[in-house]
């Protein structure tokens, strides 16, 4: 295949069984690879895309590899994963749907109703761009994996969209309708193929003749599926060492509706720790599966003394990354989903480039009240998300902290293994020497106010950026209790209780951390308006508006997408289709019949709706076919929700 089994390549084997390459050097000798083209992989893509078996798709992944340079195996790994650049590679495209729309537009020749009506017929630019380009179709194949890389790479450099247009158009030029598809697909990060980088891990051990737990610790610790390729063909897996500035994998907690339920939930996994052998939420079973009548025992009380507490924090949740003595000064922000947040907080960039000590910690960005040391609603730290700018009004307004509950790295040591007993010790005393060193960049209101006067020039002794959170060893279950109101009236969720035995999971939600928030009452709302969705749920109407009884008026108080099912949905959107007043294009007024139970966060005052009140991160529970319109709750009951919320959280009306 290419590969001994000592992992050594034999460039002979490299040679393509495929026929002549157009794109292929004229000089190329019989030794030399035949470079791999980009149609191959388009077709790849399109051929992942049509099955839904995982071990299939793993294999034509690895059949392809194995055809490959190891170079164009680096880039194919790559790009199968739906990232243009590896990582810890700086450089992003930087392309959004409007440019790309606009390339395609030039290219196709299509008009504007043309490229709408092709993007609603599928929901996606790369998909409607094939269709868009097909009379194109026929061309000759030219563009390749090389190619394609060089290109991205320009791209990346060009400074601004009218810089990186010509390169867009020059791709699209040399593309065939179906390299077209999966170039916008991959310039935009949505390939639609059902593969995750931890499948194109996989494929590259079975390419490789590697382990996959090998591969998968390689690529953790390398932030680069290109690198790890290269190890794995030169057999050299065991040297790879962790690089910063690429995102771990997050752990997460698992929810539990009350104490109870959390003390026997951690009984249950304190005791698959001792046997080693740890539990998913799911295979644990559902609370109705525990006996609650345990936690009346000694037993129940000591399993506590197993375990930390810390406030759950409503702010967005981050990877922090600095003091890597090879790139002074850089520091990374990485949110849940793996994004870089680095550029919307720009104050904790300043604060954090003082430190010398490369350093991973984990934590929550949060809006801080500093003279009251206690973290303000996260509505004012929602203006930042997506932020490429930030003002300087911005930053005077809102005070940003970073307030660390774990460290995952800690100069050239990964610490995950550690129990988190151990990490927490390391991670104390790193905020004991480091805290004072964060402090630069402070010029918010906070500083002007407590001196009277309003000035915005930098105060070199602010308070720090870094904040310990905060973290108590329980000893009973009225503690917990405690704990638990004591954090909501800091104005904070609820509390998190993790096990002090626990190794640090990236990307795994288990029983060994868990969060307690209070679920506020649910609403029984009707809908008043339904929307088309998008991606996967173009031309489906999936998005609902939904109101509360006023008398006899009906006041919208939120829109809601997520809770149901695809087949409920699909339902849904055909009652909707059925029960339309007004059609307003993309969304349609509806006879409000339907009746939906709703779960949220919190109420907010809003104008953005005409009761007045908005509900954050409202959900679908149920659709309640059993509850007629008039039994639907009232405004009243939404304003003695919103007035029953912890000053804090009303006051969140303030931003809004
Ligand atoms: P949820 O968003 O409800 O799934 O809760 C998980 C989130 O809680 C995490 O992603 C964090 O953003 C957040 N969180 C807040 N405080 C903590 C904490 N002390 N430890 C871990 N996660 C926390």
């Amino acid at each position: 295949m290419g590969f001994r089994p000592d992992g050594e390549c034999d460039s002979s084997s490299f040679i393509r069984k495929i026929g002549p390459n157009p794109a292929a050097p004229l000089t190329a000798s019989i030794f030399e690879t035949v470079a791999a083209t980009f149609l191959e992989f388009a077709q790849l893509c399109d051929a992942l895309a049509s099955t839904t078996k995982k071990l299939e798709k793993r294999a034509q992944i690895a059949d392809w590899l194995k055809t490959l340079s190891v170079e164009d195996a680096a880039r194919g790994s790559l790009y199968l994963a739906g990232q243009a650049f590896a990582e810890t590679d700086p450089r992003v495209l930087n392309l959004g749907g409007a440019i790309l729309s606009k390339a395609l537009a030039e290219e196709s020749g299509a008009s504007e109703a043309a490229m709408h009506e092709a993007y609603r017929r599928h929901g996606d630019l790369g998909a409607a761009a094939a269709d868009l380009l097909l009379r194109q179709a026929g061309k000759p194949v030219t563009l390749t994996l090389a190619q394609v890389e060089e290109r991205f790479s320009q791209i990346a450099s060009a400074k601004g969209p009218s810089a990186k247009l010509p390169v867009i158009l020059e791709l699209l030029r040399a593309a065939t309708p179906l390299e077209a598809k999966y170039l916008i697909k991959l310039a935009l990060g949505d390939m639609r193929t059902g593969v995750k980088q931890s499948l194109v891990e996989e494929a590259i051990a079975a390419a490789f003749g590697a382990e996959a737990s090998a591969i998968r610790q390689a690529t953790m610790l390398k932030g680069s599926l290109p690198e790890v390729v290269r190890l794995a063909a030169a057999g050299r897996l065991q040297e790879a060492r962790m690089s910063l500035f690429h995102p771990l994998g997050f752990m997460l907690a698992s929810p539990v509706d009350s104490v109870d339920e959390a003390v026997a939930r951690f009984a249950v996994e304190v005791a698959a720790e001792a046997t080693g052998n740890q539990l998913s939420v799911d295979e644990a079973g559902s609370s109705s599966k525990l006996d609650l009548s345990f936690i009346e025992t000694e037993v129940a009380q000591s399993v506590l003394k197993e375990a930390q507490v810390e406030d759950k924090y409503d702010g967005i949740r981050a990877q922090l990354h600095c003091g890597d003595p090879e790139q002074p000064g850089r520091v990374a922000l990485f949110s849940r989903s793996r994004d870089n947040m680095t550029a919307a907080f720009p104050e904790l960039i300043e604060a954090f480039a003082s430190l010398h000590l490369p350093v991973i910690l984990d934590g929550e960005i949060l809006a801080w009240d500093v003279a009251n040391s206690r973290a303000l609603p996260f509505s004012l730290l929602q203006k930042r998300i997506g932020r490429k700018k930030v003002t300087d009004e911005m930053r005077e307004q809102t005070p940003i902290i970073f307030m660390a509950f774990d460290l995952l790295y800690l100069d050239g040591e990964l610490m995950l293994e550690r129990p988190l007993s151990a990490r927490r010790k390391i991670l104390e005393e790193f905020a004991r020497n480091h805290t004072d060193s964060v402090r630069a960049g402070f010029r918010e209101a906070h500083t002007a106010r407590s001196q009277g006067s309003l000035f915005s020039e930098e105060i070199a002794d602010g308070p720090s950026r870094l904040v310990l959170a905060p973290a108590i060893v329980l000893s009973s279950a009225e503690q917990l209790d405690q704990a638990y109101m004591d954090a909501r009236n800091r104005g904070n969720e609820g509390v998190m209780i993790k096990s002090l035995a626990s190794i640090y999971q990236p990307g795994r939600r288990g029983l060994a951390w868990l969060k307690l928030k209070r679920e506020l009452a649910t609403l029984d709302v009707v809908v008043t308006a339904a929307e088309f969705g998008h991606g996967r749920r173009a031309g489906i109407l999936s998005d609902y508006t939904f109101a509360v009884r006023d008398g006899e008026q009906l006041r919208n108080v939120g829109k809601a997408y997520s809770g149901l099912t695809d087949s409920e949905i699909a339902e849904l959107s055909q009652f909707f289709k059925d029960h339309t007043v007004e059609d307003f294009g993309y969304v349609r007024s509806v006879e409000p019949v339907l009746v939906l139970e709703v779960a949220f966060n919190n109420v907010t005052r809003s104008d953005r709706h005409a009761s007045g009140f908005a509900l954050r991160f409202p959900r679908i529970l149920r659709i309640r076919q059993d509850k007629p319109v008039a039994e639907i709750d009232s405004l009243a009951r939404v304003e003695e929700i919103y007035a029953s919320q912890p000053e804090l959280i009303r006051n969140e009306e303030l931003s809004q």
